[in-house]
């Protein structure tokens, strides 16, 4: 059984895909604690691999991309199932993950990181986005964990102003490199 918190059909608001209607599958719990997390990722109801791809068919009906996020989607037993059973539904399968569970992944799967307190090498050097948190700062500590990324995106937590003029003065100060990421699903008030 898989552990969720909830499932819905928006849109990806932030990253690579922003704009791109897809399904969300929040999967239950985090092996991480971090401060500043503000997403809901308890524990609301329990359901089967195939529960949860009926779902997905039921609200996103032919939409091909799913989001399985969390808390740490990859922390659950049966992600892999979950994962192959999309898969062969004819989803494309994105995930965000914090990195730090290491996890063999199909070739066709977008694994996005956003690395919080440690990240697992194997994961850095996987991930097709990576996503920093800009809080008070730009986390530069990971930058030669993914010195092989040609981009790298920069997230304001919170949409806080602060937080965004540090990531824009950033990006533009390496503007091969770095791109400003706003969670823009929360300007127009969709989950
Ligand atoms: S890793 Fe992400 S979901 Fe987990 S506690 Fe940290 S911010 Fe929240």
């Amino acid at each position: 059984m898989l552990q969720l918190a909830e499932i819905f059909y928006s849109i990806q608001g932030e990253g690579e895909f922003t704009g791109t209607p897809a399904v969300f599958v929040r999967l239950a719990g985090c092996n991480l604690s971090c401060d500043f997390c503000d997403t809901d990722y308890s524990l609301k109801f329990f359901a089967s691999v195939d529960e949860v791809v009926a779902k997905v068919r039921e609200l996103g009906k032919d939409c091909p991309m799913v989001v399985l996020t969390g808390g740490e989607p990859l922390a659950q037993r049966e992600a892999a199932n979950l994962i192959e059973a999309l898969r062969r539904d004819g989803r494309r399968v994105h995930i965000e993950s914090n990195g730090t569970i290491a996890t063999e992944l199909p070739a066709d799967v977008w694994l996005c990181v956003s690395p919080k307190e440690r990240v697992d090498a194997r994961m850095a050097k996987r991930a097709n986005e990576v996503k920093l948190i800009v809080d008070g700062g730009v986390p530069e500590q990971w930058l030669e964990l993914f010195a092989d990324k040609p981009r790298v995106l920069l997230q304001p937590e919170g949409n806080k102003p602060k937080n965004v003029a540090l990531a824009l003065e950033y990006a533009k100060a390496h503007p091969g490199r770095f791109r400003l990421s706003l969670q823009t699903h929360k300007f127009i008030g969709v989950p």
